[in-house]
């Protein structure tokens, strides 16, 4: 098995048979070699560099109704808030001061936030802090729409693709969302110039083997600059309340095969992979992953963004905490770094 991850590392590639060995052994030194060449290749292209993203959750009302996530529409126990662009002026500020150089703003699909509230806000961002990147990740909007806040400033772009089988995406998903329009806006996004983000939940109910290999080959034909995957972890108020959540060792064989496959990407090692392991993100570091984002919301509404159970949003994962993640991280043998931290694609 150790040969199929040093063919992987070899050839950046393998065929669909070896992709299902490779993802479903539970051989020890496959993982302790896809860990070796996934932390090889990231320090050709990376370094030892960590990049820290801060993350503003802007607003836990949504449109939508994702079955696995905790602030969908249904969830009538959700509680609501949104920020007002100058509460999320001030989380820039803070955020600056702390060292960071990007800023991501994330929210369910608040339909306040119409062109006429993010376009000023995104300018405003952008004329304060020249010298930073603006993510967002607002979810599915119109190619105008992107292409609007694209002009006033943002840089970045994430948008889980979230299950690129249609059978899959449609387990997830009300029948209204389909994959098609999950596929057009990340199509969208790439053609206007976004440094585009796609990627999906391991261990989501339903999800085989076979699943995550239509994700690896979907990402193939879309090549994003960034990849979010992190385990599914249920919320006791949604209908997939008592489903397995994704494991550590799958999640860390995913994140050591996307490196491989994707040497250049922007790999976080996300918050989910945090909640589920004391040391989930540390391990994500180590395979490959050189992202972090830790949490700049204002305290008061943290625990409102509640996508699934112990959301962790404190210690050494909240801003505050810097200091905390940034011996994390240099204990883990990296660098977090106050930069923009581009993709080298
Ligand atoms: N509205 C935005 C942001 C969604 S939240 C959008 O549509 O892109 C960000 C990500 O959290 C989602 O893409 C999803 O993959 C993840 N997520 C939601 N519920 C989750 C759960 N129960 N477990 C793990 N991750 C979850």
């Amino acid at each position: 098995m150790k040969k199929l991850a040093e063919k992987l590392y070899t050839h950046g590639d393998l065929s669909d048979e070896e992709l299902v060995r490779l993802i479903e052994t539970d051989d020890p030194s496959a993982a302790q070699a896809l860990v070796t060449y996934a932390d090889a290749v990231r320090r050709v292209h990376y370094g030892d560099k960590v990049f820290l993203r801060g993350l503003i959750e802007i607003s836990s009302y949504c449109r939508n109704d994702c079955l696995y996530c905790g602030i969908r529409r249904s969830n009538l126990t959700a509680e609501r808030y949104r920020l007002t662009p100058d509460e999320i002026l001030d989380c820039c500020g803070i955020g600056y001061e702390l060292g960071f150089r990007t800023f991501v703003l994330q929210g369910g699909e608040d339909m306040s936030f119409t062109d006429d509230v993010t376009v000023p806000l995104i300018a405003e961002i952008r004329r304060r802090y020249p010298d930073c990147a603006i993510t967002l990740s607002l979810g599915e909007r119109s190619r105008e729409s992107y292409r609007l806040m694209k002009e006033a400033g943002a840089d970045r772009y994430l948008l889980r693709h979230e299950a690129a089988s249609h059978e899959l995406y449609s387990r997830l998903h009300p029948d209204k969302m389909t994959l098609e329009s999950r596929k057009r806006c990340l199509y969208d996004l790439r053609e206007l110039g976004y440094q585009t983000g796609a990627g999906f939940m391991v261990g989501a109910p339903f999800q085989t083997t076979e699943h995550i290999i239509a994700d690896l080959r979907f990402m193939q034909e879309l090549r994003p600059h960034m990849i979010g995957i992190g385990p599914f972890v249920p919320h006791h108020c949604t209908p997939f309340a008592d489903m397995k959540g994704g494991t550590l060792g799958l999640t860390l064989r995913l994140l050591g095969i996307i490196r491989l496959m994707f040497p250049k990407v922007l790999l976080p090692a996300t918050t989910a992979l945090g909640t589920i392991a004391p040391n989930g993100r540390e391990l994500g570091l180590k395979t490959g992953c050189n992202v972090v984002m830790p949490n700049l919301s204002p305290s008061a509404v943290r625990k409102k963004y509640d996508l699934y159970d112990n959301k962790l949003s404190v210690g050494a994962e909240a801003a505050e905490g810097l200091e905390a993640l940034r011996r994390q991280i240099s204990a883990a043998g990296y660098t977090a770094v106050s930069e923009r931290g581009d993709c080298v694609i």
